[in-house]
């Protein structure tokens, strides 16, 4: 009898997979992996479970937990920074921990995001204005079409919001297949002093513009430990760090994505809803066939111009306020915070979907706009 992901997963539900296999060393993995594609078999593998959905009923598959950890900094940053080497399995919370005494920036205000170090490039993890494909050099990764294990630059994961070619969203295969054995981050080499916090994104989140403006040391200069420990502060109050006495924090994180409209959608929402928008991308340059050509030349394209807008917003004003649940069901959104979906003890992963459908159902009646799960889902429908 294997380990039910139930006890594997931070919203604590999930059935027993058919096999489990615990790789604690590169090579175990990759031995793993490679016995798993072998078979016609089913299979995932698993880090810290924080951004799983799992079925109530049996996994007919394998299941590989990734054990590996530990980090050693190596050769090859720029000037000003330090490549850091990090196995898939390590703890992303306590490479956080150690960058920060270290005063090695660019991954602070990630702190408290649970879950391994190897997840974090799948979907390309990101908190209080950071994400990791500011820092991430490459990835090693173990590839189903070849078995084999190559360094990958970041530039070709296509990382994007809570996004990457690894990731299997909800309802698809990842357009490229394969595992993180290990991870190189460029930190950046400031000290553990205060200094000036310049990142806009992050002043923002943090408030350095407005209620933390003093900083730590007020005159608005912030070191690591303190963006770390507002960080964390600010997310345990949201029930966003693990914690075993908060029911809130038994959750996979935010549930739902921040839809991405068009700004025609964008104007049917009220004003007060949140809303971020996102730069245009350069059009494609217009490329003529000579043999072919009339000599006439189009005006350009107006690019296309999306806005994401707040997913907690939406479901907030579509009336489901925090906390709440379908009559008799142990699953509820977060008493802190919209976006989560809890398991108050005992839900089955049946009713965590049932809400799930509950809060999609009533925010496409209310704003016509359809929500994604963050989650990866094994075995669910919504
Ligand atoms: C309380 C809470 C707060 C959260 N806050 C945030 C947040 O602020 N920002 C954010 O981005 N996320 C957040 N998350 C989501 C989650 O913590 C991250 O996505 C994290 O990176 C998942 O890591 P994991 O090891 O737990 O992955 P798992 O849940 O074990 O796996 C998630 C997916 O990644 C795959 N996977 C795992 N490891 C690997 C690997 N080495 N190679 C290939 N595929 C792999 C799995 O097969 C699965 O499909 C939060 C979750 C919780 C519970």
């Amino acid at each position: 009898m294997t380990t039910p992901l139930r006890d594997l997963t931070t919203i604590g539900v999930g059935g027993s997979p058919a096999r489990m296999v615990d790789a604690t060393t590169r090579g175990e993995l990759i031995a793993a992996l490679n016995e798993a594609w072998a078979s016609d078999d089913d299979w995932f593998v698993l880090g810290g479970g924080s951004n799983l959905l799992v079925a109530d009923e049996p996994f007919e598959g394998t299941v590989i937990r990734i054990l590996t950890t530990g980090f050693s900094l190596v050769d090859g940053a720029p000037e000003g920074f330090q490549r850091v080497a990090v196995e898939a399995g390590q703890n992303w919370d306590e490479l956080v921990a150690w960058s920060v005494d270290a005063g090695l920036a660019g991954i602070e205000a990630m702190s408290g995001i649970p879950g391994t170090a190897g997840a974090a490039p799948i979907q390309n993890v990101g908190a209080y204005g950071q994400e990791i494909v500011q820092t991430l050099v490459s990835v090693d990764l173990i590839d189903e079409a070849t078995g084999e294990l190559t360094t990958v630059p970041a530039s070709e994961l296509g990382l994007g919001p809570r996004t990457s070619v690894l990731k299997r969203h909800y309802g698809s295969a990842p357009e490229r297949s394969a595992v993180v054995a290990g991870l190189a981050l460029d930190l950046r080499v400031v000290g553990t002093d205060p200094r000036p916090v310049t990142d806009e994104r992050i002043r923002g989140a943090l408030g350095l513009d407005g209620a933390r403006s003093a900083g730590e040391d007020g005159s608005g200069n912030a070191s690591l430990r303190w963006i770390r420990d507002t960080v964390r502060e600010i997310r345990a109050s949201k029930g966003m760090v693990l914690d075993p006495a908060d029911a809130d924090t038994r959750s996979a994180g935010s549930f739902f994505n921040n839809p991405i409209v068009s700004e025609q959608v964008a104007r049917t929402l009220p004003a007060e809803c949140p809303r971020w928008p996102i730069e245009p991308e350069d059009d494609a340059a217009q490329v003529f066939d000579l043999e072919t050509w009339d000599g006439v030349v189009a005006p350009p394209r107006e690019p296309s111009r999306f806005v994401k807008v707040s997913a907690a917003w939406l479901i907030e004003h579509a009336g489901l306020a925090k906390g709440f649940g379908l009559p008799g069901s142990r699953a509820t959104l977060s008493t802190k915070h919209t976006l989560a979906i809890t398991n108050r003890g005992g839900a089955r992963t049946e009713e965590i979907a049932a809400l799930a459908r509950f809060v999609r159902t009533r925010v496409a009646a209310e704003y016509g706009i359809e929500l994604n799960p963050e989650p990866v889902f094994i075995g669910v429908d919504l």
